[in-house]
């Protein structure tokens, strides 16, 4: 549904008249009574509600039911949400600065509740008046041992009964300057109240074919908006989420379906039809190790796509240090003995400088032209590397996302490989596609692994391949949690490490960049950590987010060759840096990462023979899920269970980079709480896909018809 959009016709605004047909969704919202231009701005602007049809999907987060008061003295420290009515009184603003808050006290027959506000002072004195009733819901805290609801949800109390039913009143998400402008959650209602007197059936004609409703006894599309705004008990309105959530998921399923169908029928590939010289002469002579089955497979499995004239675009897992580089590279000389250019984006510099020095070391012997393009390449560097993608002599490249931009032209780009992927999104990959005449092959590399639910949500348009094999010889990572205290005996196993010639990584949490705080505390534990491990006889690079690239890769460029012992970084190291001398990972504050973060810091080491070690440092007081979290890294190693956990514990709206995909932004569904539907429409898409891919059949015409009412112009639903 997130999909839905509707395009109004300007002639509307101008001639001020609402279509009495079903055209009524597309209408501005300014034109429903009781908005007007004013009012109308503000929900543009704090709710992204334009239209009506917008404002037809702001769901409400809950319902009221109006006859259900409680009596104030019902309150106890369990109590969560609660209604009750009283009159008001004692309204005044007290506290300064910060504090400024107004109070009231509401009283009933039982007792007295605390009132309070923050935000929007002059118009609650305003609105607000002493001495009458009010109906007041809102979320009990207790303050100083007495109750209190700040911010409460309040409306005049009025003992008018509705015909004796119970009532559901509809409560919205809205904002504080919304609720300053009485558009509060009640308010909003009352507004979709009028609305939905203007809309009948017809404007919300049903989508689904008739085949699933019957199935899963689902109502029908018209009265499941109905419902879900305006139940008359909730049993009503669980059946209006359900249809509605199903429709959610069926279309995102069915979308997806329809273009890995299309693409396997339709679509035009480059062809590589040989395996030539140049993949011969480098698996013969410069392979420095024997491929792992899983690396022969995938690399058979993208041999096959590449071969047969459609384009490939294709998902490939694996876990951390499973090898997936190698794939790459030899799937880009797969391309170059086919005369095609390819192209490898790393989603940092010092991530795709460190591919460019392997794959060049690789290649050093071979007449393979490869080039590095990052943000900091210099103008004259990127002219010359322009130069010879035009002309066709540089035949990989590799970079960040400078590599997508829209200056950057190919002769003939044959494939495009996205390492770790999950910091590209869907319309990073059109941009790829958008990079030669026929769309080139599309590999999407990720060491996060992605549960299944998830895979199929995300990135149901892709075919999927997995590394479940790790290169041979590698020892099992040590895990362990140790608190604050333990922080003496830590760093003395650090020094015998280092003493038997090992390198370590000392990690600092830097959520975002720009954190002040997280910078100085940084700061203060590289410090820290020179204390304990002083110069001479101890050596230690830096690398954090607020370095220039070539100071960055400078000290990193030390620890790699071993100079310096230690790395102390943020998370720029998070993804793909490979040091197989390093055995040590010790990860501060380790509270502060999500499961699959930490699963990938710890896969910095153990990629070569040696013993490896993580340690996750943590206050003595963490939180239960920190706790959780850590218990789990301590016990498994397995990605693929990790990403389970962290599914089950967070939900996909914090997996990294699923935000970004778009495809997940669900408005009613929940991945995690909703997967078992999502099973269902998923098996449903891919039925109904699988008896008839052109929606051609009678039932299907009316799904068909509604996806392409919302095709709109996305890059990312081009085929070609
Ligand atoms: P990731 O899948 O995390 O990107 P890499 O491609 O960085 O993993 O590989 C991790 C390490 O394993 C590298 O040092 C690489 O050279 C090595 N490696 C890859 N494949 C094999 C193999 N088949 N046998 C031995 N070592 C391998
Ligand atoms: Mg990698």
């Amino acid at each position: 549904m997130s999909t839905l959009v509707f395009k109004w016709n300007s002639t509307f605004v101008q001639n001020g008249i609402i279509p009495r047909n079903s055209d009524i969704l597309n209408s501005p919202i300014e034109y429903l009574k009781g908005v007007g231009p004013q009012r109308g701005e503000l929900l543009k602007k704090e709710l992204n509600i334009f239209t009506f049809n917008d404002l037809l999907n702001h769901f409400p987060h809950r319902h009221v039911d109006k006859t259900n008061v409680n009596l104030i003295s019902e309150i106890n420290p369990s109590t969560d949400y609660i209604q009750v009515a009283g009159t008001l009184h004692n309204m005044e603003i007290v506290g300064m600065k910060r504090g400024r808050r107004m109070v009231a006290t509401l009283r009933d027959k039982s007792g007295t509740l605390e009132l309070a506000w923050f935000q929007g002072l002059s118009w609650i004195q305003k609105i607000l008046q002493p001495g009458q009733p009010y109906l007041v819901f809102g979320k009990v805290n207790f303050f100083q041992g007495r109750p209190q609801i700040v911010h409460p949800e309040m409306e005049l109390f009025t003992t008018e009964k509705k015909d004796g039913k119970s009532f559901l009143e509809p409560i919205y998400p809205t904002t504080e300057k919304l609720r300053s402008k009485a558009l509060g959650g009640r308010q909003i209602g009352k507004l979709t109240e009028v609305m939905m007197k203007l809309i009948s059936e017809k404007d919300l004609p049903e989508n689904l074919p008739d085949d699933i409703l019957n199935k899963l006894k689902l109502v029908n599309r018209f009265k499941a908006y109905s419902q879900i705004h305006f139940p008359a008990t909730l049993p009503e309105y669980d059946e209006a989420v359900r249809r509605l959530k199903f429709e959610e998921l069926f279309i995102a399923q069915l979308r997806m379906a329809r273009l890995r169908s299309q693409r396997h029928r339709f679509s035009k590939g480059v062809v590589f039809e040989k395996v030539g010289e140049l993949f011969n002469t480098f698996y013969t002579k410069y392979l420095p190790f024997e491929l792992t089955g899983a690396q022969k497979r995938v690399i058979k499995e993208i041999r096959k796509d590449t071969a047969t004239g459609k384009q490939m675009n294709r998902l490939l897992q694996g876990d951390v240090g499973s090898g997936k580089t190698m794939v790459a590279l030899i799937t880009m000389l797969i391309a170059a003995d086919n005369g095609y250019q390819s192209c490898l984006m790393a989603p940092t510099e010092v991530l795709a400088q460190q591919h460019y020095n392997n794959i060049t070391s690789l290649l050093k012997d071979m007449p393979v032209e490869v080039g590095l393009l990052t943000g900091s390449t210099k103008a004259a560097e990127r002219r010359s590397i322009q130069k010879k993608l035009d002309d066709g002599s540089l035949q990989i490249l590799i970079g960040t996302h400078a590599v997508i931009e829209k200056a950057v032209q190919f002769k003939n780009l044959g494939i495009g490989i996205v390492d770790e992927q999950h910091k590209f999104g869907v319309a990073q990959r059109a941009m790829l596609w958008e990079k030669n005449e026929i769309a080139p092959h599309i590999l999407v590399m990720t060491a996060t692994p992605i549960p299944r639910t998830l895979a199929m949500t995300a990135y149901g348009d892709l075919d999927y391949s997995v590394i479940d094999e790790m290169p041979p010889g590698r020892l099992p990572i040590t895990t362990v949690h140790r608190y604050e205290k333990d922080r003496p005996k830590v760093m003395e196993f650090m020094k015998s490490e280092i003493s038997r010639g090992r390198q370590i990584y000392i990690i600092f949490p830097l959520i975002e960049e720009s954190d002040k705080m997280d910078y100085e505390n940084l700061m203060k534990g590289y410090e820290n950590v020179k204390a304990w491990f002083p110069e001479p006889k101890y050596w230690i690079s830096m690398v954090h987010g607020r370095q220039k690239a070539d100071q960055k890769n400078n000290n990193m460029h030390r620890f790699v060759t071993g100079d310096t012992h230690i790395m102390v970084s943020t998370t720029v190291i998070e993804v793909g840096v490979d040091v197989p001398n390093a055995s040590v990972m010790v990860i501060e504050s380790a509270e502060k990462f999500g499961l699959s973060q930490l699963h990938q810091l710890r896969g910095r080491v153990g990629r070569g023979a040696d013993k490896s070690y993580c340690i996750l440092l943590t206050g003595s007081d963490i939180g239960k899920d920190a706790r959780e979290r850590m218990k789990i890294m301590v016990s498994t190693n397995n990605g693929f269970i990790i990403a389970e956990k962290d599914l089950d514990m967070r939900g996909p709206g914090d997996l990294e980079g699923t935000r970004q995909s778009g495809v997940l932004n669900f408005k009613l569904v929940s991945i995690v709480q909703d997967r078992p539907l999502l099973e269902v429409a998923r098996r449903f898409a891919e039925d109904i896909m699988e008896a008839d891919p052109e929606l051609s059949s009678a039932d299907n015409l009316r799904i068909r018809s509604y996806l392409q009412a919302i095709q709109g112009k996305t890059a990312w639903s081009r085929i070609s």
